[in-house]
């Protein structure tokens, strides 16, 4: 069973020497006869994301999910299939997506994350983006944080990635003028070309992001959906208007740094009665249904796309994570497990 090690808690960026690929022979791919509740999952598809980085750190603030145990594998998102369950509600041959361990087999205890994947005429890779854990968090940033109307003005950063693709696609569909940043020209031409933004710019070109915010939104932002914080988000509030709504969704210009950059205008939070909320996706899993019930005739119809950036083997994960803090991955950042 090969798998990906998580060595220490680190500060700063991860580096390759951070996760070991080992292999661990003990496993046995059978269930234990004494225990009702197991399932053991031969793992398909793992989703790098960037929240990942956080438990690498030896506390978290926040508390909302635990830190990586050293010693043990990197978890995250995962599509995969129950080879044997002891669980009533998983049987064998089921494909499921949720939390797995960064390994060939997992012998899964608390199956609370699993979600049964129910279509599959469509790619299973999709299950760690856009009909996975991203694509829900696309669904719930845009339509119920930001409150949007028909026409309003929508910025969003990291605009290429696996949430901010389809936050962009969403308020095209409901009617919104919706231009995104991204951190190169392959980047700002998919969303002109691919993603049908109105517009885009290639935020490391600009020299004063005020200035480019303002070139695009000269009568200001009404909805901001944040990917980065930092500097972006200071020059994003001078430019919302008022009464405008930034759904708080990741800030991962700050996930390395020991000291987040502070110097937020939040005054104009006040100044122009802006409503800005973090969300975080694990409390909407009960709109799940509804957000596939959305969002699978859209794939279907072609009215929605995606772009995935797909790595094979377990010994590409490490770098394939590292690279979501120097912007390497194009659109969401897959593993798969075997080129099969
Ligand atoms: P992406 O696919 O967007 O990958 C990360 C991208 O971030 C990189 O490709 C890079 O793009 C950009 N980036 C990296 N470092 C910086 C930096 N210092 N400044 C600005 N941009 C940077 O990731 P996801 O779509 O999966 O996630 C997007 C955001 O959403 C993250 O902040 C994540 O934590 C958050 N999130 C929040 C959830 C929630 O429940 N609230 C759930 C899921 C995700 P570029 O080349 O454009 O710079």
């Amino acid at each position: 069973n090969k798998q990906v090690i998580f060595k220490d808690y680190i500060n700063g960026y991860a580096t390759g020497s951070d996760m070991v690929v080992t292999s661990d022979a003990t496993i046995r791919l059978e269930l234990p006869k004494n225990d009702d509740s197991l399932i053991l999952t031969k793992n398909i598809y793992l989703s790098c994301d960037p929240y990942m980085r956080n438990r690498m750190n030896r506390t978290m603030e926040g508390n909302y999910i635990d830190s990586f145990t050293p010693g043990s594998p990197i978890v995250g998102y995962g599509v995969s299939r129950v080879l044997e369950s002891s669980h009533p509600k998983f049987k064998k041959g089921d494909l499921i997506w949720g939390l797995v361990g960064w390994e060939e087999y997992s012998l899964i205890k608390d199956t609370r994350t699993f979600i049964k994947i129910q279509v599959t005429d469509v790619p299973l890779s999709c299950y760690t983006g856009i009909l996975g854990m991203t694509g829900l968090t696309a669904y719930v940033g845009f339509h119920e944080i930001c409150s949007p109307k028909k026409g309003e003005t929508v910025f969003v950063s990291s605009a290429s990635g696996a949430v901010g693709q389809i936050v962009g696609q969403l308020a095209k569909l409901f009617g919104c003028y919706v231009v995104g940043s991204a951190g190169s020209k392959a980047k700002v031409d998919l969303l002109k070309n691919k993603f049908g933004f109105d517009d885009a710019f290639n935020y490391k070109e600009e020299q004063d992001l005020n200035a480019a915010l303002k070139r695009y939104f000269p009568n200001g932002i009404d909805m901001y959906f944040d990917n980065v914080g930092g500097k972006m988000l200071d020059e994003v509030l001078r430019n919302m208007r008022v009464h405008g709504r930034i759904a708080a969704c990741g800030m991962i210009s700050q996930y390395n740094l020991d000291k987040p950059q502070g110097n937020y205008n939040l005054l104009m939070l006040i100044m122009k009665r802006i409503r800005m909320e973090g969300f975080l996706v694990f409390d909407y899993y009960h709109s799940y249904p509804k957000f596939l019930e959305m969002i699978l005739p859209l794939i279907h119809e072609g009215k929605i796309t995606y772009v995935e950036d797909i790595v094979i083997g377990l010994e590409n994960a490490p770098a394939a994570l590292i690279g979501l803090f120097n912007g390497t991955n194009v659109g969401k950042q897959v593993v798969a497990i075997t080129n099969e």
